[in-house]
């Protein structure tokens, strides 16, 4: 790579060891780091208005003349106050500015400024304190916009914006644009320069649009070479044959308490006809939560035994793994098979037993099959007579992890399971490998769930609901999202993302959901103040809560409590969202359901309904305004998770569905960070970027022709793997 671009940050003039520390932590360490570090929205300066026209309290830029000179007094000790008067031609304005007594100089009688910031009123009194200011003349207009950036502890939004507009000039000169001339003339694209030079200091709307279209583009067409150059199964040949005979297959089936449904059936067929060839099966088997997956993943897993081979279940989160092995370990000893649950809280003389177990060339010792987390990709795992490998909601594990699954077993079968109906765009470059079965019937005794969206006025009547839910015997779940509250300092700002041409206004989700800012989410306060309000108001009831930030064995055991019934009302933040199954559950309350996807709540809808009780999902909405209201509508009356996945997709833009596999962990800084695209809502644009990708890989799968790019998605990888060791 070129060199300036790949200098450490600590070329720049004013970064030492403790800037460079800063920088890290926002995965910043090189030049190029740094031109790719846009903004998170900006403030709107270009918004100039005459003072007598500002509602009091409001954001916006005026244009004022100095007309006295700077007073400085002293208060409190230390502190100084600077003030000024300065005026346009409907008023005068009192601006103030604390310890700031150097400025003194920069505000001489009869300047000129352009400030932005909050106007207050009080009686015929017009201030604004610390605002922002740029000497305005005539002849050069200011840009409209001004970009603020995400930040961390030890940077300040001046400091970054310094050191971006010291590297803009020569880092956008010696930039290569790695996207094939042809397809960036063919797709209106801006050059790659002009876009990194805009996103960061806009000339426009326009202009900001334009590099906004071209820099999602890349986001979209890096995502997809990168899925299309890693994690794919290669179709090898060398895997074992696992066959059974239809004799040993019904032993399996008759040890079951019910009949596989007719698309159960159709799956368990598909995967049986792939294991049977030394071909390596890799098979995506999708289907609404409750259609019943997890017994076609275990038929999978006895066939590979039965066949003297080992089998493996991962999935993504402890709970779920935990659950996967209470439901299946017993009816597997049944059958006389040997297995065991691999987590992260597995003990280490615990793990050293299993790890042993897996590899003993002796098959009376021998694990047949192992069950777990993330923690089944550990170094120490690895199998005597590997035949299959399992991974369940395979979206929430992130591309590295896929690909250290796929190379681990190279000759394994794969098949894994996905409960996230995701549009045919997206699948075809998420999971174009892969062969598909779907489950599209439900076991038998299952019901709609009826689906209602009320507001805040349902409350009573909703306590009353819950009440009689479970005076009734069920149990009920209700689920608060994290919800960011928004910091005062972005009143007013409109986020990268947010589409000028499309709508203006309402940003309020957009900014909420800003999703490459590491906040510390507040989900435990919502949860834990959620149940607590909820048990004040029901003593009577057994109210519990599960939040992302519990300990998993706490979380186990909550969910453990409310899976036997001891729990009545679960409070949780989306941990729920999949897999686990509580048949007694009824009624599914989401609350703050506007600042949900649909397919997210439609899984979270799929908790409920699964036993005998007649279930509700209630989607409580506390704002969002009639586009949330419309959007939420959909959920009454539509049923079907593709259509509701195709719905989320041109409303929300790709994020809820690429987001997690782009990087589980790595938003902020990795090195397929969706920064334009997340909330790109046209999808046409990403349609077209993945069929370019395509196309290319079709040509030239190692990407031969194209070092640049080849260049651009090694760094990327690279970036990626480095956040994640
Ligand atoms: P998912 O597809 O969401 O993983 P599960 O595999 O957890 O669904 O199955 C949900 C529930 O349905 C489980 O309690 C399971 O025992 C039950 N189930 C699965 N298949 C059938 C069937 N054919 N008949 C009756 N119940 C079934
Ligand atoms: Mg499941």
């Amino acid at each position: 790579m070129n060199t300036y671009l790949s200098s450490p940050v600590t070329a720049l003039s004013g970064v030492g060891e403790a800037r460079k520390k800063a920088y890290a932590r926002l995965g910043i360490h090189t030049v190029k780091d740094l031109l790719y570090h846009f903004p998170r929205a900006f403030e709107n300066r270009g918004d100039v208005r005459l003072l007598s026209d500002v509602q009091p309290g409001e954001k916006c830029s005026v244009i004022l003349t100095v007309s006295t000179e700077c007073r400085v007094s002293r208060i409190k000790g230390r502190m100084t106050l600077l003030k000024f008067r300065a005026f346009d031609d409907s008023g005068v304005c009192e601006i103030t500015f604390f310890n700031q007594e150097f400025l003194r100089s920069v505000f001489p009688i009869g300047s000129v400024f352009r400030f932005y910031g909050k106007i207050e009123k009080t009686g015929n009194r017009t201030t604004m304190s610390s605002p922002a200011y740029e000497p305005y003349t005539e002849s050069r207009p200011l840009p409209p916009l001004f970009s603020v950036y995400p930040l961390t502890e030890g940077l300040s939004q001046k400091i970054i914006a310094t050191h971006i507009a010291s590297i803009l000039p020569v880092a956008t000169a010696q930039i290569e644009d790695p996207l094939p001339e042809d397809i960036r003339l063919s797709e209106g694209l801006v050059s790659l320069a002009w876009a990194l030079r805009q996103i960061h200091s806009p000339d426009d709307y326009q202009s900001l649009h334009e590099a906004k279209r071209r820099l999602a583009f890349d986001e979209f067409f890096r995502f997809a070479l990168a899925l299309g150059t890693m994690g794919k199964t290669p179709r090898t040949t060398g895997a074992p044959i696992c066959q059974i005979t239809d004799d040993v297959m019904h032993t399996f089936l008759s040890a079951l308490p019910y009949k596989l449904t007719g698309a159960q059936a159709r799956a368990v067929a598909d995967i049986r006809r792939d294991m049977a060839s030394d071909t390596a099966m890799s098979r995506m088997l999708v289907g609404d939560v409750g259609c019943g997956k997890t017994v076609c993943a275990a038929a999978a897993m006895y066939i590979a035994v039965k066949s003297g081979r080992q089998a493996a279940l991962m999935a993504p989160t402890g709970i779920l793994a935990t659950q996967h092995a209470a439901d299946l370990l017993p009816l597997f000893a049944r059958l006389g098979i040997k297995g065991a649950l691999l987590t992260g809280h597995t003990t280490p003389t615990q793990k050293k037993k299993i790890y042993a177990a897996l590899i003993s060339e002796d098959p009376a010792e021998r694990l047949d099959i192992v069950i777990g987390t993330q923690a089944l990709l550990s170094e120490g795992v690895g199998f005597a007579a590997p035949g299959l490998v399992i991974t369940d909601e395979q979206h929430r594990f992130g591309v590295n992890q896929r690909a250290t699954l796929s190379e681990k077993n190279a000759h394994a079968h794969l098949l894994c399971m996905s409960a996230t109906p995701i549009p045919r765009s997206l699948a075809l470059v998420l999971y174009g490998d892969l062969d598909v079965s779907r489950i599209d019937e439900m076991p038998p005794g299952r019901q709609r769930v009826d689906t209602f969206v009320v507001d805040e006025s349902y409350r009573p009547r909703l306590d009353a609901f819950i009440r009689k839910n479970v005076a009734e015997g069920g149990q009920v779940y209700v689920v608060c999202p994290a919800v960011e509250e928004k910091p005062e300092e972005d009143e007013g700002l409109i986020p990268l993302w947010a589409d000028f041409g499309r709508d203006s206004g309402d940003y309020g989700t957009a900014v909420a959901r800003a999703p490459w800012e590491e906040k510390e989410l507040p989900d435990m306060k919502a949860a834990v103040q959620f149940a607590e309000a909820l048990a004040a108001r029901m003593p009577e009831l057994h109210i519990a809560y599960v939040h992302g930030k519990m300990k998993s064995a706490e979380k186990d055991k909550v969910m453990g409590d409310f899976a036997k019934g001891d729990v009545q009302v679960l409070v949780s933040t989306t941990v729920i969202e999949v897999g686990v199954n509580v048949p007694n559950a009824c009624l599914m309350i989401v609350e703050n359901a506007e600042r949900f996807g649909l397919s997210q709540l439609h899984q979270l809808r799929g908790r409920v309904g699964r036993g005998q009780r007649k279930s509700y999902c209630i989607l409580v909405r506390a704002g969002g305004g009639d586009t949330a209201k419309a959007r939420l509508e959909v959920m009454r009356t539509t049923y079907d998770g593709y259509r509701i996945a195709e719905q989320d997709l041109s409303q929300r833009g790709p994020g809820d569905f690429l987001a997690p596999v782009s990087g589980a962990g790595i938003r902020q800084s990795g090195g397929f960070r969706l920064q334009v695209a997340e909330g790109w809502p046209d999808a046409s644009l990403m349609d077209r970027a993945f069929n370019h990708a395509r196309a290319i890989l079709a040509d030239d799968p190692a990407l031969e022709s194209y070092p640049l790019l080849r260049e651009d998605l090694d760094s990327a990888f690279a970036m990626a793997g480095d956040i994640l060791n």
